[in-house]
């Protein structure tokens, strides 16, 4: 007998708040999908540089119990992330548009110690400890800030030009090389 079809299946509300408090341990199983935006995520929010419109990230969740052999079956919780935020570039300091597409897939384990014990070569699924009053808004929240790439730059060629390469007078002024202190801290270290 297949769980899934005798299992309530909830439909999980948009509003961000109440991804706040899911139960996770109830004999359900839940989906949904929605948008939230930057100020929706606190900690997101503090790494963002800029908010354009039509940042933030469309999420999508569905949750299943899989059939373990001798054992309870097992819930399992898909995600779906997709979505943009700015971030400092670290080649020309300026905002750059980092998307994310991502896909992850959970067990919900009883406790701490069961997501301890999960084989961490384990990298198609990773382990949730489950709770009647579990933050999914958390754990969404979570996902994109471990996804977010660790020296965010544009792609190639497509950086900001530095706005001083652009008064066209440090080109026209040769005399003025030997006075550049970089150029000096260049001629130190070759003697
Ligand atoms: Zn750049």
């Amino acid at each position: 007998m297949n769980r899934n079809q005798v299992l309530p299946q909830i439909q999980l509300s948009t509003e961000p708040s109440d991804l706040k408090k899911i139960d996770l341990c109830a004999p359900q199983t839940y989906q949904g999908a929605g948008f939230l935006s930057i100020p929706d995520l606190p900690r997101l929010a503090q790494e963002a540089s800029a908010v354009y419109p039509g940042d933030g990230f469309d999420w999508e969740i569905r949750t299943h119990f899989e059939d373990s052999p001798g054992s309870e079956p097992r819930q399992i919780l898909d995600m779906g992330l997709n979505g943009r935020l700015q971030l400092v570039c670290q080649r020309c300091l300026q905002d750059c548009a980092v998307d994310l597409a991502e896909a992850r897939r959970f067990v919900l384990v009883d406790s701490e110690a069961q997501a301890d014990g999960f084989p961490i070569e384990d990298e198609e699924q990773e382990p949730l400890v489950a709770s009647q009053h579990f933050n999914l808004l958390e754990t969404i929240e979570d996902e994109i800030l471990l996804s977010l790439p660790l020296i965010p730059k544009h792609p190639d060629g497509f950086c900001e030009p530095h706005a001083s390469s652009f008064t066209g007078e440090a080109l026209d002024e040769p005399s003025e090389e030997s006075e550049n202190p970089f150029n000096i801290l260049k001629n130190m270290k070759k003697n």
